[in-house]
């Protein structure tokens, strides 16, 4: 059985060795006779396992311990509703950035309950770039600034933390969490759904700075105050345990590699590898400046559109799947998260480049 390269944007690749420890533990979880899916999240066995990842979580990003970590559900769109309901307290108003298809999500949620001031937009250059740290109109009475470091659509990915200044920092990492070290003392929070760098879907993290929680507006339901899920260790109600507990691995599996430095290290490189075979070559195009392109989605067009088709085919049958890029955008985006080898990089940079000679 040969494993394909997937390049989706999410569910993704999970690395091969995580699949097999769990596996290798689907009957028998550590002697305790049952699989990690059947175990009472309440019982000791599974108390240890998320602890265990808590833990793993803490130590491979250097979360400081102002924070605290929810293990949630409702996948990172229930954070657009979440943010606002918990976080806008006496303010009127929270500041968001507008640089493309997530972020608009997260605006339009917003709009339903505050105000909602656009620090800065990008949509004249086709949510090409990012704003500039002077182009951002912060106002200095915002509850918060919401941002997304990554546009899994766009590519489009921050090259620098913007400086709010003494208003907490809110980011959609959900594409972008774990690819390299950051700095969590900047952020009020961070959240990101688990199915591109941490785990399988269903499980949604919230990284959150411990004096931002318990304001949440009157009304808000109980499953949606982070007090709620903070008072509870994330167990308020059944958290998903069998996610949560394959994230776990994945936070080994990180800690094993080197950590956040070690990943970036790999990160970068694959990216550049791909960056540098679309700008070396007139068939293939990336429309996003150099300085904001993402590591993790690459999205990038043909010369010629009606030959999308066949280079997905023969990438296809070189195991190279999942290429086809969003609706809105077309042509093709490759996803290079942290468990995409650097070997399917490198079959995916042959691959364009036999394509194209063939064209010739
Ligand atoms: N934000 C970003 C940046 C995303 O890429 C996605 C999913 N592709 C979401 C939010 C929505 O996440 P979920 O499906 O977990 O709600």
């Amino acid at each position: 059985m040969a494993r394909k390269f997937n390049f989706s944007a999410g569910p993704a690749m999970l690395p091969t060795s995580v699949i097999e420890r769990a596996q290798a533990e689907m009957l028998d979880w550590n002697g305790s006779g049952m699989s990690v899916m059947e175990m009472s999240h309440r019982g000791k066995e599974y108390m240890s396992i998320a602890a265990r990842a808590e833990a793993d979580l803490r130590d491979v990003m250097a979360i400081p311990d102002n924070y605290k970590v929810l293990f949630l559900q409702g996948g990172a769109s229930s954070q657009f509703a979440m943010i606002p309901m918990n976080l806008v307290g006496d303010k009127q108003s929270a500041d968001y950035i507008n640089t493309g298809m997530w972020s608009k999500k997260a605006i339009s949620e917003a709009k339903r309950y505050i105000t909602v001031n656009i620090a800065a937009d990008t949509s004249d250059s086709g949510f090409t770039t990012v704003p500039s740290q002077d182009q951002l109109k912060l106002n200095p009475d915002a509850a918060y600034v919401h941002y997304t470091p990554n546009e899994t659509i766009g590519g489009v990915e921050f090259d620098y933390i913007p400086d709010t200044g003494d208003v907490p920092l809110i980011a959609d990492m959900s594409s972008t969490i774990l690819s390299r070290p950051i700095d969590v003392s900047r952020f009020g929070m961070i959240y990101a759904g688990a199915q591109k760098n941490i785990g399988p879907a269903g499980l949604t993290i919230v990284i959150i700075r411990e004096d931002l929680i318990g304001k949440a507006s009157a009304g808000t339901p109980t499953m949606f105050d982070y007090a709620t899920h903070a008072e509870n260790e994330s167990m308020y109600n059944t958290p998903a345990t069998y996610s949560w507990y394959v994230a776990g691995l994945v936070f080994e599996w990180l800690k094993e590699l080197g950590g956040l430095e070690g990943m970036a290290a790999i990160n970068k490189r694959k990216a550049e590898k791909l960056y540098a075979a679309i700008d070396a070559s007139d068939f293939y195009a990336n429309p996003v400046a150099i300085h904001a392109r993402s590591w993790m989605n690459v999205p990038f067009t043909l010369a010629n559109p009606e030959l999308d088709a066949a280079f997905l085919k023969g990438a296809s049958e070189r195991g190279l799947v999942t290429l086809k890029g969003h609706r809105s955008v077309g042509g093709m985006r490759a996803s290079i998260y942290n468990a995409m080898p650097e070997e399917g990089v490198d079959l995916l940079v042959a691959w364009m480049q036999e394509f194209e000679r063939n064209q010739g």
